[in-house]
Formats: C-alpha cells, sequence, structure tokens
C-alpha cells in the first residue's frame, strides 16, 4: 500500500512539475530597470518629437519604463496577451501619469498608447510580482523617490546646453539616490551627444533601489550635453 502511495506520489509530482516550470519561466525575471528620459534629447534630434495633446510636459525627467530583466542582460517581452493594457485599472494614476509619465512620440496623444505599449511589452512579464494598477503606481513613485533633476541641479548640473562631464552626472545620481545610474546618450540635430535616458536599478519585488546586476551596453562621451526642454 505504501508502495502505491509513494508511486502515485511520484508520479504526480512529475505529471505536475513541468507545468509549474513553463508557468513561471515565461514570466520570471531577476530585476527591473527603471528607465527615465530627458524630454529635450528626444525632441532636440534629426527626428524631432510632438508635445502630448495635454499640452507642452514640464522642463523634467519623464517616466520612459520599468522593463523586468535577467542577470544576464536579456529580458523578456510580451508576456500575456491576454491581460491588454485597461486605462479604466489606474483611473486614479491618470493626471498624474500625464505630468510624470508623458508621450512625446508623433503624432500628439493623451499617452494611453505609450502607457499600453510599455504595459503589454514589459509590464505583462512583471505580473507575477505587480498587478497593472501596482506596474504603473511603483512607477510613478520611483520616478518621485528618485528625483533626478533635482540631484543633478544639486550639483551644479543644469538643462542649460552646457556640457558636463559623465562621471559628474553619475556621482551625483549615486550621490543623491545611493545607486549607481546607467546613463545612456543619443545625438542632437548637430550630432553632439547628449544626457538621453537614466538606467536605475529596483529588485524583482519592486519594493526598491539596488545596485544594478548588470548594465546595458553603448557609450557617450567622457563630456556630454545637457540641452534645455
Ligand atoms: P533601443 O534598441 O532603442 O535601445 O531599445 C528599444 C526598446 O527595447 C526599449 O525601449 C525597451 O523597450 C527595449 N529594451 C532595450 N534594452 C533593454 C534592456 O536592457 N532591458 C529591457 N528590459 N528592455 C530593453
Ligand atoms: P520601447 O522603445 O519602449 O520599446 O518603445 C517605445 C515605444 O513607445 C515606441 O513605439 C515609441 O514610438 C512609443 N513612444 C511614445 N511616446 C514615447 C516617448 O515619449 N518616448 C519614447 N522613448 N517612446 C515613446
Amino acid at each position: 500500500m505504501k508502495l502505491l502511495q509513494a508511486s502515485v506520489c511520484l508520479i504526480s509530482l512529475i505529471l505536475v512539475l513541468p507545468s509549474i516550470f513553463a508557468a513561471s519561466s515565461s514570466e520570471d525575471f531577476d530585476f527591473f530597470y527603471f528607465v527615465q528620459q530627458w524630454p529635450g534629447s528626444y525632441c532636440d534630434t534629426q527626428k524631432s518629437c510632438c508635445y502630448p495633446t495635454s499640452g507642452k510636459p514640464a522642463a523634467d525627467f519623464g517616466i520612459h519604463g520599468l522593463w523586468p530583466n535577467y542577470k544576464d542582460g536579456t529580458y523578456p517581452s510580451n508576456c500575456d496577451d491576454t491581460k491588454p493594457f485597461d486605462s479604466s485599472t489606474i483611473s486614479d494614476l491618470v493626471s498624474s501619469m500625464k505630468r510624470n509619465w508623458p508621450t512625446l512620440a508623433c503624432p500628439s496623444g493623451s499617452g494611453e498608447a505609450f502607457w499600453e505599449h510599455e504595459w503589454e511589452k514589459h509590464g505583462t512579464c512583471s505580473q507575477s510580482v505587480i498587478n497593472q494598477h501596482e506596474y504603473f503606481q511603483t512607477s510613478l513613485g520611483l520616478k518621485q523617490k528618485t528625483n533626478l533633476l533635482g540631484a543633478l541641479t544639486k550639483a551644479g548640473i543644469n538643462p542649460d546646453g552646457n556640457s558636463y562631464s559623465l562621471e559628474s552626472i553619475r556621482g551625483s545620481i549615486k550621490a543623491s539616490t545611493g545607486f549607481t545610474p546607467w546613463i545612456e546618450c543619443n545625438r542632437d540635430g548637430s550630432g553632439n551627444s547628449q544626457l538621453y535616458q537614466v538606467y536605475l536599478c529596483v529588485d524583482r519585488s519592486a519594493s526598491g533601489l539596488i545596485e544594478c546586476p548588470v548594465f546595458p551596453h553603448g557609450k557617450c562621451g567622457a563630456q556630454i550635453e545637457f540641452p534645455s526642454f
């Protein structure tokens, strides 16, 4: 009898295990990148930009996204097409999203298309930890907490079109947030390298910043511009 029970147990385990792994592998990840963009650097490129339908955003960093990532540098994307973006789940956040997560892509939009893209590509891969409302709420909280523009201006680094050393930009954000950021540059209409996006890392339970397990690839010059907006 014992032997029969043991075999039934073993067989159930063998049947159930693969489905547990399959379910977790599509949704699992190691940490998040929290990515913020400088609007001046999105807009002064050859491609240019369009202000959202609600008007020109404030001269501040805006959220780009909260991106689940693996420690080996790869990342999951578009994990669940059964959970489309549903603005009714975030109606309490929309006015804050318009201010803190504005869209600058053309043609002008309210922001919904940008938020929908970020949720469907990245957010759906974080559902083992946070739901749709938490995905957007967590991002808004991180934006407030990191206060990138405050960190930079406190160190005398202002969006005035001047060049600053990459080291001083990194150092001021580290001094203020406690964590080393990764800086992504792009080029303005004349080809100058400029501060475009700032990446900070967040632990996999989305509860706070961590040192990045791995940095993305790419290079800025030693001196980069910080354009106005
Ligand atoms: P790009 O190729 O312009 O750097 O990135 C295009 C898009 O790919 C990003 O906006 C983002 O959605 C995704 N992406 C690029 N690099 C990473 C990364 O390191 N981690 C994650 N999770 N997504 C990334
Ligand atoms: P990702 O690069 O995150 O995969 O994709 C960004 C998508 O969101 C692109 O299709 C882009 O056109 C759209 N988008 C809308 N507004 C913005 C914006 O303000 N910044 C960026 N980087 N992409 C935006």
